[in-house]
């Protein structure tokens, strides 16, 4: 049988060059590695905010890979270079009404949900615990909108979650193959809120960009820790709008501190060129995340 690139499966590895990386990410890329063999394996740097990610983190991303024995397909994506294709994505949502701009600052947001929950009324919050925006900016009229962009407000482009399950128009699932539940999962994008597709500070956003990479690269399967679960909720409702293919998903386990923390960036420890450093093999990191 002749079998083209096109048909293998396309696995890949998504790291941020915000920091180090630790026994976590040398998890999932061990797992990515071990679940593509006879596939592709890609490697992609999500470095859409600009403010925390550096060259130098980079470079220790293709250090760190290459100390495990890791090997990916040539050229790296990098999502920096790619802000006016996640750009056009975004406009044609805005066109299409889906997406408005929000003009409430962090600080008037946490005001309004102190204010909401001293008064007794609970205010929704998102699986990662963050408040959900307000209704104020979603139905304001054009011409409010312009004027407040003619005064130079800062603004963030979000997602009407409410118009957009609209649009959608049915029941969103997605195949999942992980650790956790497995089977065909129910996603709930709404727990969410009016998700920010871009900020004033980072053109793009996680959730935006990374459907737009694994659409492009042709990405048959994303194998990603756990703690991103409940974001493919997010993601099922942003392919079906941008009428994107939908990968079979594979979260996996997260590897935790001695208090039974998931592992950060800052956690010195555990990085790996800390690890590297005292004189770990690729073999004792395998060893030491439980493969
Ligand atoms: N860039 C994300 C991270 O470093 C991973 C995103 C993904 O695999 O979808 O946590």
């Amino acid at each position: 049988m002749v079998t083209t690139q096109r048909q293998k499966p396309v696995f890949r590895f998504a790291p941020s060059p915000n920091g180090p990386l630790h026994l976590g990410h040398a998890l999932s890329a061990f797992l990515n590695q071990d679940m593509a063999a006879g596939g592709r394996l890609l490697l992609r740097i999500e470095d859409i905010d600009l403010t925390r990610c550096t060259p130098e983190f980079e470079a220790g991303i293709y250090a760190d890979l290459e100390w495990l024995g890791i090997s990916w397909e040539k050229p790296v994506r990098r999502q920096s270079d790619h802000f006016a294709e996640y750009h056009a994505a975004l406009h044609g949502l805005i066109k299409r009404g889906l997406v408005y701009p929000s003009f409430l600052t962090r600080g008037q947001v946490r005001a309004r949900v102190s204010a909401s929950e001293a008064g007794g009324s609970p205010w929704p919050r998102d699986p990662d615990g963050s408040p959900h925006y307000p209704a104020d900016d979603r139905d304001r009229s054009e011409g409010e909108r312009g004027r407040m962009f003619a005064s130079g407000l800062k603004h963030a482009w979000r997602l009407d979650m409410t118009r957009a399950l609209q649009v959608a128009g049915h029941a969103l699932y997605w195949s999942e193959t992980g650790d956790g539940k497995t089977g065909e999962i129910a996603a709930d994008p709404s727990v969410w809120g009016d998700v920010v597709l871009s900020r004033s500070d980072a053109p793009s956003s996680y959730h935006l960009s990374v459907v737009i990479d694994d659409a492009l690269q042709c990405v048959t399967h994303v194998v990603r820790g756990l703690d991103l679960f409940h974001a493919t909720s997010v993601h099922r409702l942003l392919q079906v709008l941008l009428d994107l293919p939908q990968p079979i998903y594979h979260h996996h386990r997260l590897v935790t501190d001695a208090s039974g923390r998931k592992l950060s960036k800052s956690n010195g420890d555990t990085g790996l060129a800390a690890l590297r450093g005292k004189g770990l093999s690729a073999a004792d990191i395998r060893h030491l995340v439980g493969l």
